[in-house]
């Protein structure tokens, strides 16, 4: 089943928009994986019932018809709450709806459930949610990484065919790798991120979950626009339209996952990620060893830029304008700590404390603006790559989803397995996670250009029909 499927099988009159809503209804108040902060249960059903209607009435339908779709609770949608997975944001009600989902409801999509995330999507494990972690549908024992945790669920457990999440530095690609689904990051500025709630705003893009690559070109084309609200965003629609992708000669670059720099890798994820080389070499790909000499640099200077972004954005949230205030306070000055010290989490807590440090006027910015020099050597360095190569493959995450209860001590260590997301973000590119075997396994990441993201989508289709095959 797939998106095309879906609308083909309602024109058809195989079932009704109305029944499909009640089993995904029926699914997910049964979701025992937390997966939902919040189902509109009322809504989806007069909305389905509204779509029925337009089907008999003959009247032209839009591209995702009757589409269920679960969203990730950090993006406006205004018939539901949007708690960006925080007590500070537990009962707030968006007034208006990202464009993001203006753009699926035009096209007749459903909103069905807001998902479970890590808070304010700071987490790699989506364990730091105000509402409990997310649980890994492939195994319940283990995470779903973070910090898009409950839409990767939603799309693993085949509650959906396709969710939204958002992608900062891996929140997407990497619990895709996790649940073994495909997560596609867009290039920055092609997904608008008016409505979104900001982490680190010159990283985030809002990005796919879904298992078939023909599902993310269909939504994707859906989703992304130009925006004259939000001013990082594309200028012109963006075409994803189907191409053959021949892998036959293609100049692909590999890491060379035996050196020593690489030891951190999971041997699991080493084996598979051997694997997907080799069916690139039998799809005829030329595959050439790339020097990346700046990656050992990129989770720390994620970590500068991200943290700095984090402490700024963050401070919109102060009890009096938005969110949780605490009950007593003798000064203002009081009621913003209370408030803050309550309603955000720990890592929250942390990585303000972190970016502020970061930006401290005291010391000029120093650690931030060192930060953004060694930025633009990541980039130039992966654009120089690019220019030479068709794209470039990596392992996603460097590990197997840890279990629930393995908790570490060192809470930097957590962003280790996010390196080779992290690039992607810090260079405004596109990547995509994609499935190597079933089950628990490692996958493997595609990263293009800035704007080859219809190249990148052909190649990973083209990619999973071999692996499919096999
Ligand atoms: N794991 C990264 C972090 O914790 C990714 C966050 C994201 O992409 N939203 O910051």
């Amino acid at each position: 089943m797939n998106i095309e499927t879906l609308i083909n099988d309602y024109k058809e009159g195989k079932y009704s928009v109305e029944e499909v809503i009640r089993t995904t209804l029926d699914k997910i108040k049964n979701d025992d994986l937390n997966a939902y902060i919040s189902i509109d249960e009322e809504g989806a059903i007069k909305r389905a019932r509204e779509l029925d209607e337009k089907l008999k009435n003959n009247e032209e339908v839009g591209k995702l018809f009757g589409l269920p779709i679960a969203v990730k609770d950090n993006i406006s949608y205004d018939q539901m709450k949007m708690t960006c997975g925080s007590k500070m944001l537990e009962d707030f009600k968006p007034v208006y709806n990202a464009t993001v989902i203006e753009n699926l409801l035009k096209e007749d999509a459903i909103i069905v459930a807001k998902t479970n995330m890590d808070e304010f999507a700071m987490g790699s494990r989506g364990k730091t949610s105000y509402f409990g972690p997310t649980k890994n549908p492939l195994d319940k024992e283990r995470v779903t990484g973070g910090s898009s945790s409950g839409s990767a669920a939603a799309v693993a457990s085949g509650d959906f065919l396709v969710s939204l999440g958002t992608d900062t530095g891996g929140s997407v690609r990497g619990p895709a790798a996790f649940c073994n689904i495909v997560g596609y990051k867009p290039t920055y500025g092609l997904m608008s991120r008016y409505g979104v709630v900001s982490m680190a705003n010159s990283l985030d893009q809002v990005s796919l979950f879904a298992k078939d690559i023909k599902d993310v070109r269909e939504l994707s084309s859906v989703v992304s626009s130009p925006d004259e609200k939000d001013m990082t965003s594309i200028l012109e629609l963006y075409d994803f339209s189907s191409e053959d992708y021949d892998f036959a000669g293609k100049k692909i670059g590999i890491i060379d996952i035996d050196s020593a720099i690489y030891d951190t890798i999971d041997e699991t994820v080493k084996e598979d990620y051997k694997k997907a080389l080799s069916v690139l070499k039998y799809l005829g790909a030329d595959l050439v060893d790339v020097d990346f000499k700046y990656l050992k640099y990129a989770n720390n200077i994620y970590n500068v830029v991200m943290s700095s972004e984090v402490s700024s954005n963050m401070s919109r949230f102060d009890g009096l304008r938005f969110g949780h205030q605490a009950d007593s306070y003798e000064s203002v000055e009081e009621m913003f700590t209370r408030s803050r010290s309550e309603g955000f989490g720990e890592e929250v807590q942390r990585r303000i404390a972190l970016g502020t440090v970061y930006l401290s006027a005291n010391d000029d910015q120093r650690i931030y603006k060192q930060g953004l020099k060694i930025r633009a050597l990541i980039k130039k360095e992966l654009e120089d790559l690019l220019s030479d190569l068709d794209l470039l493959v990596t392992p996603t995450n460097i590990s197997l989803p840890p279990r629930l209860d393995d908790d570490y001590d060192d809470p930097l260590s957590d962003f280790i397995s996010d390196g080779f997301n992290v690039i992607v973000n810090l260079a405004g590119m596109c990547g995509i996670s994609l499935p190597v075997r079933e089950g628990i396994s490692g996958s493997v990441q595609f990263i293009a250009n800035r704007f080859d993201d219809k190249k990148l989508l052909n190649a990973g289709e083209r990619f999973l029909r071999s692996i499919n095959e096999n």
